[in-house]
């Protein structure tokens, strides 16, 4: 089939009311209708989940999605039916639909009147599932969150392991896989083991000139936090928190100074969480101080703030994180704290795990550290990173750039070194 840029657009519109592509949508979106494997690098909100819905509606056949949360599958859904007249047309099948629905869905499917059906990987590879997937016509898999396949991304998922050998017994198709993992270690891995090392790479810039980035040495913590805070009074803003305890702690001490801020971990139940994240969405408080485990999937566009209390355990979730600030384009200030304890601290926490994970971690640390303690350009380094080249001398937009560390100057050298004795004085 072929598709002039002015039919793309009408189906654009037709099935999403969008009326112009962002970034590489519509080059990947080609490349997908001429069934050629494809590889997807595009930061978060970039606008990945179009990639696969449009060339879904459009070619012949349903669209296997393997995405690794119920919550986000739901949203997408929902999403997908409010454009059309036909409820059937993008399904999720997982763990929380009973006999009746499933039997529900498998009858859409063979009726041809569903396009996208969703998939955890867990359920992809129920056998039944596979038996039924194989009688019907799959016009390509999509694998979102695909650094979730490899060991060195932020969020690593064994199950993700057997896509690749599912998707053999079903039977083959192109393949789309899309990430916001960009590091060149991440896509290698991702490659190797979907199986698609000629797969046509679409990578998008990841940098967020619109974030100011600085890095701060953690002295005087919950004083500068506080005062920060009020010094932005009104502005929603998320503090991240390696521990629980944490957490609660600096919670309550920012409301028993007069601060409106909610607490959010994975250890409080599931109905006081949802509800202080919806305070947060709705604005009802400004903080939410919180683990890694907030944000996965959350949209609040006009967060003006990200304070990581704790250093991260890598740069890819430093990244990730801070990049939940400013997403409409707007200011964003992520300010972390960093002392060497904090990392040693990381390095405790790992003793115990595998020896193979114990190594990617302390690797992972490695880079985070010399992030934190180097006087190059912020969004340089972080570039870097992901295997992009920044070659503009002065972000001006991070704390290297704006107020740059003198060459050779022997009083910031004495600071530095009795800031250093301090550390080893307060152990
Ligand atoms: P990602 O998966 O890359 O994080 P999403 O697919 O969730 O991004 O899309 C992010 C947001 O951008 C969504 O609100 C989506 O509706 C919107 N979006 C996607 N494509 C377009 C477009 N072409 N025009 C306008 N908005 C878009
Ligand atoms: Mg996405």
């Amino acid at each position: 089939k072929q598709f002039d840029s002015s039919l793309l657009h009408d189906k654009l519109k037709e099935y999403f009311g969008f009326s112009s592509f962002k970034g590489n949508q519509e080059a990947v979106i080609r490349n997908v209708l001429e069934g050629k494997d494809t590889f997807v690098l595009m930061p978060t909100g970039g606008g990945k989940s179009l990639c696969y819905q449009l060339p879904a509606m459009l070619m012949d056949g349903v669209a296997i999605v393997i995405s690794p949360l119920i919550a986000l599958m739901k949203n997408q859904v929902d999403a997908m039916r409010t454009f059309s007249a036909e409820s059937g047309i993008a399904h999720f099948l997982n763990s929380s639909l009973n006999k009746t629905a499933v039997a529900q869905v498998r009858q859409d499917v063979l009726d041809g009147k569903t396009k996208l059906l969703y998939f955890a990987p867990e359920s992809l590879t129920k056998e039944d599932n596979v038996a039924f997937l194989r009688k019907i016509k799959v016009s390509f898999y999509a694998i979102d969150e695909a650094h979730c396949i490899s060991e060195w991304g932020h969020d690593f998922r064994p199950e993700y392991r057997r896509i690749r050998p599912i998707i053999n017994e079903i039977g083959s198709a192109p393949l789309i896989a899309l990430t916001a993992t960009a590091t060149p270690k991440v896509q290698l891995d991702i490659q190797k083991n979907l199986g698609m090392s000629d797969a046509s790479v679409f990578k998008s810039s990841f940098n967020r000139p619109n974030l100011y980035y600085e890095i701060r040495p953690k002295h005087n913590v919950d004083h500068d936090i506080i005062r920060f805070i009020k010094q932005n009074e009104g502005k929603s803003g998320i503090i991240y928190c390696l521990s629980r305890k944490k957490v609660e702690e600096l919670t309550e001490l920012l409301v028993a100074n007069g601060i409106r801020a909610l607490a959010y971990h994975a250890g409080m139940d599931a109905s006081t969480r949802a509800a202080n994240q919806d305070d947060f969405l709705m604005e009802r408080v400004e903080v939410i101080v919180a683990t890694i485990a907030f944000g996965m999937g959350i949209d609040k566009p006009d967060v003006r703030y990200v304070i990581h209390y704790d250093i991260p355990k890598s740069l890819e979730g430093y990244y990730q994180e801070t990049g939940r600030a400013g997403r409409d384009g707007g200011e964003g200030y992520c300010l972390t704290f960093y002392s060497y304890k904090d990392i040693q601290k990381l390095e405790k926490f790992m003793q115990g795990k595998p020896i193979a994970e114990q190594e990617i971690g302390k690797l992972l640390l490695l880079e985070t550290v010399s992030y934190a303690e180097s006087s190059m350009c912020r969004r340089k380094t972080l570039l870097h990173y992901f295997g992009e080249d920044y070659t503009e001398d002065n972000c001006g937009n991070c704390d290297n750039c704006r107020n740059p560390k003198p060459k050779v100057d022997a009083r910031a050298a004495l600071k530095m070194a009795l800031e250093a004795l301090r550390d080893i004085g307060d152990k």
